[in-house]
């Protein structure tokens, strides 16, 4: 697929590490081996995958002649601090639109990625209830600047062209694998507002690598959620020009390690998050990747990975959360 017709910023710039875990995979005991993409390593204040997506959004936004970046997350959102993270980069004014999706949980003097808004300097933020009509809030706040050219990024900047960033991401595991010697029998990704799972698929789909693709969600119930990522990534297929559509039996999207709801930690989050940093000295977080985590090494204990497999686990980032969660690792 040819992702060069699209412009990007070049924030991605050398592929991330895939890593063995070999004291992990020992440690779970369950027959496999299991392997890791850095996607945390990537570049951007804090690391993590949106800068994938934010390579190609960015671009768009220079390209339109915009000034200013709109975009809106959770209160410790990930995705907002890797946004401010670029517009601060490219000289941009960077606005923010919060939602407490938890009633209550918006602590403006609270760790984690709430401080980093704070310190890169975000123009504003802003905070909705659960279940606001982002897209409209985000409007609210564009019309309210003045003499701004104002581009909105939607949550997770999970459209098609930020889906494409995981297509590319796809496209340079092929390579790695190639280059490597390694042919993976599986991949487990976090699947959240659903570019990151639906760009690997399209990537998978396009290419026609028949590696089989489990997606641990962190918030919807899984029919919600699998057709969320079907949706963007038959968009981003369209996108791209490619005729070929996803077979809807290709995405799988487990919602039994949501626990009590999206960002609330559950013991298996923590025993996932505890195990990486003691056999790997990996940090994961505790919204996306650990909970993702807690799915991979359930399913590896329940036989779901056939013995021998080699499994890549899609490591998305997000670590700067941990320090928001400070009680949930000292009890
Ligand atoms: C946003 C995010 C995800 C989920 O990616 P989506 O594209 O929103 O599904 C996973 N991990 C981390 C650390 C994130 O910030």
């Amino acid at each position: 697929m040819n992702l060069a017709q699209f412009p990007r910023r070049g924030y991605v710039k050398t592929p991330t590490p895939i890593e063995y875990l070999p004291n992990f995979s020992k440690a779970l005991n369950a027959g496999i081996d299991v392997y890791m993409k850095r996607d945390d390593m990537l570049p951007g204040a804090g690391g993590g995958n949106k800068t994938r997506k934010l390579d190609f959004c960015v671009a768009d936004a220079l390209n339109k002649g915009c000034d200013t970046l709109i975009t809106c997350g959770a209160v410790q959102s990930n995705h907002c601090r890797l946004t401010l993270a670029w517009a601060v980069h490219e000289g941009m004014d960077c606005h923010l639109v919060l939602e407490e999706r938890v009633p209550g949980s918006y602590n403006p003097d609270a760790s984690g990625n709430n401080f980093l808004f704070q310190l890169m300097g975000v123009k504003s933020i802003t905070v909705v209830p659960k279940g606001t009509d982002m897209m409209a809030a985000m409007q609210g706040v564009a019309d309210k600047l003045k003499g701004r050219k104002p581009y909105i990024i939607p949550g997770g900047a999970s459209n098609a062209l930020g889906a494409l960033g995981y297509v590319g991401c796809m496209e340079e595991i092929m390579a790695q694998m190639f280059a490597m010697g390694l042919n993976f029998d599986h991949m487990v990704v976090p699947s959240g507002s659903a570019g990151t799972h639906g760009g690997i698929i399209a990537g998978m789909i396009g290419n026609n690598i028949n590696i089989p693709v489990t997606g641990i969600g962190v918030n919807r119930p899984k029919p919600v959620q699998e057709n969320a990522v079907l949706t963007v990534a038959n968009q981003a297929l369209e996108l791209l020009g490619v005729e070929t559509r996803v077979p809807a039996d290709k995405v799988v999207a487990f919602d039994d390690y949501v626990g009590p709801g999206y960002s609330l930690p559950t013991d298996a989050m923590v025993e996932a998050v505890s195990m990486m940093a003691q056999t790997e000295a990996i940090l994961l977080d505790p919204v996306y990747s650990g909970k993702a985590m807690s799915g991979l090494i359930d399913l590896a204990r329940k036989g779901y990975f056939a013995k021998g497999s080699k499994v890549l686990f899609l490591h998305t980032g997000g670590s700067p959360a941990l320090f928001a969660y400070l009680p949930t690792f000292r009890k």
